[in-house]
């Protein structure tokens, strides 16, 4: 174990917010600040207090309702050029700022100072040295944000090193590396890192690294290996253009393949749940395949594989899924093989050996349906049905004598359609009509409306999601329309899908299978 703690800088809320489309109100910020807070993060930077009302009132509310654990950051820039840090109003805002610690962000890259700001390098050095001494002075702890500094390295380390090493010496307690255009390769970074630290050693050096080069996290934990003692990065990897480093890979690799004990255990297995939470509230959703918290992170398709997990996990899976809050999931589809049928009959409830003739009749039907057109990777209602059909069938809720569904489209724009349902439940003979925006909603409504009286537990089921997608001929069966229908009802959702070449009759069956999988969770209490 490292005696020296890496410290774990979140920048969500300000550098993960430039990410195109991202915005969330002040009220969610708040909420994803105690979340952070709750994961274990050290340093939560929050933006800079004064440069909107939305910044300036979120400052004032997490004044009110303080984090447990985590210290908020107030972040700003080195003073302008030709005024006097305690004249520089926005210095001024972070000096006064509730919170004890600000990043300010400052230039170090000769490029970028002749040929965009037009400051000379000296006049640089003194816009660090005065803006980093006016903060200390002030109270703050100060952390330095070299901005550019792996392509300021590039052009001239000597300059690179005298901006952090100007920050260290005025009074800065972090100086941060940071890969703004994300160019840097990990070997690079691991050198240059090593060169800084041992030029600093009183100081922590931090590394704030952008994935425009795909290594933003490789980076970032070779910066670690290389001296580095905070890393600065975002959940879910949010930020500009390509992201900034993912906080969601960087903390479970430190902590569980680096020895680095930067969260509990406890707090690591919120990770995937933060993730989501973190992306629900950005109104946005987690890529499936996301190392760690992703839904694919721990799925199994292929039947060899799902072999060897039911053996030994350690064979498909780097960590045990718990550690970070995720599951193993077992997906079915065409390649499954016996262990699938088996271990999804358990999840169920029922008992069956690989050898019984039945795992064998589900499997063929199976491989038969996705053969047809069938995705039941995405249908988990259907598939339990298709299980149940074989293991433990049931009587139907309900049987169709006949639907019809009219689609009327009128001179004056408008089109109306209707469904017309007659349907049979214990010898009762039921008939519904109902009016929908569309083919599916029509029977949809007409059906529930026939059987709701029989089935209470139906008006909590909604349909929250239709996917209509059609099948080119490449299976040879001419092409035909897959449907696949989300519902829910408050609890739990699940997936189910038809198929056929007509689209109402695919999605009849998808809603069939749909309704059904729901009454069957409510029958089971
Ligand atoms: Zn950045």
């Amino acid at each position: 174990m490292h005696d020296q703690r890496v410290q774990l800088y979140d920048t969500t809320l300000r550098d993960g917010m430039q990410q195109e489309g991202m915005s969330v109100s002040v009220d969610e910020k708040v909420r994803i600040a105690h979340k952070l807070d709750e994961l274990g993060i050290d340093f939560i930077e929050g933006g800079f207090p004064a440069s909107n009302p939305k910044e300036t009132e979120f400052f004032r509310r997490m004044q009110d309702e303080p984090l447990a654990s985590a210290e908020l950051v107030a972040f700003g820039m080195t003073r302008r050029r030709g005024v006097a840090a305690e004249e520089d109003e926005n210095l001024c805002v972070l000096a006064d700022v509730f919170t004890p610690s600000v990043a300010i962000v400052g230039k170090t890259w000769g490029l970028h100072l002749a040929k965009v700001l037009c400051v000379s390098r000296d006049e640089n050095l003194h816009m660090i040295d005065e803006s980093v001494r006016y903060l200390a002075g002030r109270g703050k702890q100060v952390m330095y944000d070299a901005e550019h500094f792996f392509d300021a390295w590039r052009d001239d380390p000597g300059y690179a090193l005298q901006c952090v090493s100007t920050a260290a010496a005025a009074g800065a307690t972090v100086v941060c590396l940071c890969d703004t255009n994300g160019a840097s390769l990990p070997p690079f970074v691991a050198d240059v890192v090593g060169e800084v630290t041992a030029a600093l050693p009183q100081t922590i050096v931090s590394v704030h690294i952008h994935n425009d080069s795909d290594c933003a996290v490789a980076d970032t934990l070779v910066a670690v290996e290389a001296g580095a003692r905070q890393v600065q990065g975002t959940i879910n990897g949010y930020g500009e253009r390509c992201g900034n480093a993912n906080l969601c890979s960087i903390i479970p690799a430190l902590k569980l393949k680096m020895g680095r004990d930067v969260v509990s255990d406890e707090q690591l297995a919120r990770l995937t749940e933060t993730a989501h939470f973190v992306a629900e509230v950005a109104n946005a959703t987690v890529q499936a395949h996301a190392p760690y918290v992703g839904r694919s992170a721990f799925a199994h398709k292929g039947g060899l594989h799902i072999a060897a997990v039911e053996r030994a996990p350690q064979t498909f899976e780097h960590v045990d899924p718990a550690a970070v809050g995720n599951e193993q999931r077992i997906v079915v589809s065409e390649l499954s093989g016996k262990g699938t049928v088996v271990r999804k009959a358990q999840e169920m409830g029922l008992r069956i050996e690989a050898d019984d003739v039945r795992v064998a009749s589900v499997l063929k039907r199976l491989k038969d349906r996705e053969h047809a057109g069938y995705h039941y990777e995405a249908a988990d209602a259907s598939f339990d049905l298709l299980l149940r059909h074989e293991l433990a069938p049931h009587a139907p809720f309900f049987r169709l004598e006949s639907f019809r569904v009219i689609v009327e489209k009128r001179e004056d724009g408008h089109t109306v359609v209707e469904a017309t349902i007659k349907v049979h439940v214990n010898g009762d003979r039921l008939i519904s009509t109902a009016e929908g925006n569309g083919p599916v909603n029509a029977l949809d409504n007409a059906l529930r409306q026939a059987i709701v009286g029989k089935y209470p537990h139906l008006s909590d089921i909604e349909l929250v999601n239709y996917k209509v997608r059609i099948l080119d001929e490449s299976k040879g069966t001419g092409a035909v329309t897959r449907v696949l229908l989300d519902a829910s009802d408050g609890e739990e959702s699940w997936g189910s899908i038809g198929v056929s070449e007509n689209v109402v009759e695919a999605s009849w069956e998808a809603l069939v299978d749909s309704i059904e999988f729901g009454l069957l969770r409510g029958h089971q209490g």
